[in-house]
């Protein structure tokens, strides 16, 4: 077996530069634990950006996969496949919704969002085709395509990759009036993260969720949640809008959607916002895929059972009672809802993420000065405290 050391060697001379990955190979993983080649132990404080919530390799998630792996894996949408419905129904449930458009990855259900918003915009509520704007967020992340890094206000997402989508409109996080003075008649839909997660785990000011959802009712937009990073309990909520009971026209789901298995995403929405597609006008090969239904149903048939909101609530306030005992004047900021904590530093925070890997914690820094902590919600108390005394040795000053 080749030694760590090997792996980033090679790795790093074959692939592609476009990440910069922490020095830590995992080839085995259980929980909230993953293992490196050497044999040494992390707690794994990130989750894969929340893809994780149920923690690397639940049993059950695996048993409902490799049940299926036995009996079908793709179909394509060209023929029905037995699973769909049932995928359609949990969703359904969960989200209030009574239509469903599966694709795989974030960025693609996104995409999706994007394209319902631009056809209602046009077949429904009349704005001419080629006028409709959508208003996006200041600091928001909802994925890479040309398209979405449109949207983008980070100059390394999109520096080298014009000419960019046109119709989009950018606005503050966080102000609501500002949004709404960005409203013209040819405006179709908002678009926000309820929390801005790869921003720094920002919370935008109570009452802003609510806002906007007036403002957008009020002037016949549509309210897009990108709930990929916050949804499925993460924030101590099954979605992250009902802590201000909002509910959007839209929610774009994903990550922990696969139950950290496969690539799973979807919008939700209503009949009368879904009902502007086609045969043909929209699809991907492997969205809503058999395996893919297979460990999203049962993934979300665990969210419900073991109430995970609940648990990622109440663990998520223990561990950020925690950190605020931490004593370090570096230390402005811990901040954060259920599970989702970022904790920012007045100086950059990467030496810090090199002490906390020195201590066993996987964790990484996100625009450079915020360390975001978001383990597995199956995380226990008891590897809580384990981990909270390594994080305790790396960040005190
Ligand atoms: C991760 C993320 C995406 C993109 O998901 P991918 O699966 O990486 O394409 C979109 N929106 C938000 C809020 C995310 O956190």
């Amino acid at each position: 077996m080749l030694s760590s050391k090997e792996i980033i060697a090679k790795t790093d001379k074959l692939g592609a530069h476009n990440y910069h990955p922490k020095d830590v190979v995992i080839c085995k993983a259980k929980g909230s634990i993953v293992t490196t080649p050497e044999g040494e132990n992390y707690f794994d404080m990130l989750s894969a950006y929340s893809a994780l919530n149920f923690g690397h390799c639940h049993p059950e998630i695996i048993q409902a996969a490799k049940d299926q792996l036995d009996k079908v894996t793709l179909t394509s949408r060209a023929f029905h496949n037995d699973l769909l419905c049932e995928f359609f129904e949990k969703l359904c449930e969960l989200t209030g919704k009574n239509m469903i458009l599966p694709m795989n990855t974030g960025a693609e259900a996104v995409e999706t969002a994007l394209k319902t918003a631009r056809r209602w915009g046009n077949f429904i509520k009349k704005v001419p085709e080629g006028k409709q704007e959508i208003i996006c967020c200041e600091n928001n992340f909802h994925g890479r395509t040309i398209s979405i890094i449109s949207m983008s206000t980070d100059p390394t997402a999109r520096a080298g990759y014009m000419p960019e989508t046109p119709g989009f409109v950018i606005v503050p996080y966080g102000d609501a009036q500002a949004m709404e003075n960005a409203i013209n008649e040819n405006t179709v839909a908002f678009i926000a993260e309820p929390i801005q997660g790869e921003a720094g785990i920002i919370v935008p000011p109570e009452g802003y969720l609510k806002k906007v959802r007036e403002i957008c009712t009020n002037k016949n937009i549509l309210f897009i949640a990108d709930e990929v990073q916050t949804g499925f309990a993460r924030t101590g909520k099954m979605f992250a809008c009902k802590h201000e009971d909002v509910e959007p026209d839209i929610y774009v789901l994903g990550k922990a959607l696969g139950g950290g298995v496969m690539p799973v995403s979807a919008i939700a929405a209503n009949s009368d916002i879904l009902e502007v597609f086609e045969p043909g006008s929209h699809g991907s090969t492997f969205g809503g895929n058999p395996l893919a239904c297979a460990v999203a149903i049962k993934a979300m048939e665990i969210l419900v059972r073991d109430n995970y909101p609940q648990m990622a609530k109440e663990k998520g306030d223990y561990f950020m009672n925690a950190l605020r005992t931490i004593k370090n004047d570096e230390i402005i900021d811990i901040r954060g809802k259920g599970l989702l904590v970022g904790v920012e530093f007045s100086v950059p925070a990467y030496e810090y993420v090199k002490k906390l890997i020195a201590n066993g914690i996987l964790a990484k820094e996100t625009h450079e000065r915020t360390i975001r902590f978001a383990p597995p919600i199956t995380i226990t108390y008891e590897e809580m405290d384990k981990a909270l005394e390594g994080i305790r040795i790396a960040l005190k000053k």
